[in-house]
């Protein structure tokens, strides 16, 4: 029998404390925003970060191609999937904190789209099949002539 070795395991969720989960969620280079990063990187697109002067301070930035592309983590930013639906304790503090991102987000995107950019949203819950994830961003980026529907 191999002996024991303390591998890195990737801490499951449950294990998480909720402090330390809020942080992964909430903060930059969160583990969400690096596989999306590095699917853009593998397909040859180069991009900025997180442009301050931006509304919302999108977290990938296409200045070129005037796209960006947001990714939000489920829960922050209210999203109606099962992962942001998580029984919580003091939810009385959370709703219209969440309720807050939510409405702020909605500004973000008008703002941006008003000015003229093209914004993608991708959801943590999404990159369980990064794939399909993988294809969206190609779609979203390689779309450079508009195209009117009907
Ligand atoms: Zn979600």
């Amino acid at each position: 029998m191999p002996p024991m070795k303390k591998t890195e395991k990737k801490p499951t969720a449950k294990r998480l404390s909720r402090s330390e989960n809020m942080r992964r969620i909430t903060g930059k280079n969160t583990t969400p925003e690096l596989i999306v990063r590095r699917l853009l990187f593998q397909q040859g697109f180069r991009y900025r970060l997180h442009r301050p002067e931006l509304p919302g301070k999108p977290d990938i930035v296409f200045v070129s191609r005037r796209k960006v592309i947001f990714v939000h983590g489920c829960f922050w930013h209210a999203h109606s999937c099962r992962i942001a639906h998580q029984p919580r304790t003091n939810e009385g503090y959370w709703s219209p904190k969440l309720r807050r991102n939510q409405e702020r987000d909605t500004r973000h995107l008008a703002a941006l789209k008003a000015a003229g950019w093209k914004v993608l949203t991708i959801w943590e819950c999404e990159l369980k099949d990064v794939r399909s994830v993988e294809r969206k961003l190609l779609r979203f980026l390689n779309n450079t002539k508009e195209r009117r529907k009907g």
